[in-house]
C-alpha cells in the first residue's frame, strides 16, 4: 500500500498508473485546517495515516511504503451571509459594463473543475451571441 497524505479528501487508488509502484495503491488525505488556529504538520500526518490504515483495514507500519504531504496555505473561503446579495450585485453589474464573468473567481462561488470549464464555455457563448452576434 502506497500512501500519501496531502493536506485535505480520500482517492483511493484513482490515479494516473506510472504514479505507484506495481502492486501498490495510493491514498491522499485533505485535512483543513483554520488560518488562526495552531496545527502541527507531523501530528495530522500520522493522525491520517492511523486513521486511514483503521477504516480501510491495513497495517500502517508494515504496508505502507512511502509518505509526503504538501501544506497549501489556502483553501477554502468561508463565506458570510451577506455574500449571495453582494455577488448578485457584482455581477450585475459587471454585465451592465459588458463584462462576462466565469469560473471558481469570476462567478465568486465554489465550483469543481468541470463546472468551471463549463461556465468558460457558457461565457463564450454569450459572449458570441451579445457582442459578436454570431
Ligand atoms: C483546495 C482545493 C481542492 C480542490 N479539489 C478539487 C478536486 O478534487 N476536483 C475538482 O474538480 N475541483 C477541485 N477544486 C476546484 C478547482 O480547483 C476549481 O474548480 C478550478 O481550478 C477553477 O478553475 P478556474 O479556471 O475558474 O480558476 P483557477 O484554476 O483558480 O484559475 C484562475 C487563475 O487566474 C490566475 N489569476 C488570479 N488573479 C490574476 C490576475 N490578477 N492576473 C492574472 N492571473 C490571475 C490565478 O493565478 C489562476 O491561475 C479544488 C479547489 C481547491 C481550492
Amino acid at each position: 500500500m502506497k500512501t500519501l497524505t496531502d493536506g485535505a479528501g480520500f482517492l483511493g487508488d484513482n490515479l494516473a498508473p506510472t504514479s505507484v509502484e506495481d502492486g501498490t495503491s495510493a491514498l491522499q488525505a485533505e485535512i483543513f485546517r483554520r488560518d488562526d488556529e495552531a496545527w502541527d504538520v507531523n501530528a495530522l500526518t500520522d493522525k491520517a495515516v492511523k486513521e486511514m490504515a483503521r477504516l480501510l483495514w491495513f497495517d500502517a507500519e508494515r504496508e505502507r511504503v512511502s509518505l509526503s504531504h504538501f501544506v497549501a496555505p489556502y483553501a477554502y473561503p468561508i463565506s458570510d451571509l451577506h455574500r449571495e446579495a453582494a455577488v448578485t450585485h457584482i455581477l450585475s453589474w459587471l454585465r451592465k459594463q459588458n463584462i462576462f464573468s466565469m469560473g471558481l473567481y469570476g462567478k465568486w462561488r465554489y465550483m469543481w473543475s468541470d463546472i468551471a470549464y463549463y461556465s468558460g464555455a457558457e461565457a463564450t457563448e454569450e459572449i458570441r451571441e451579445q457582442v459578436y452576434h454570431e
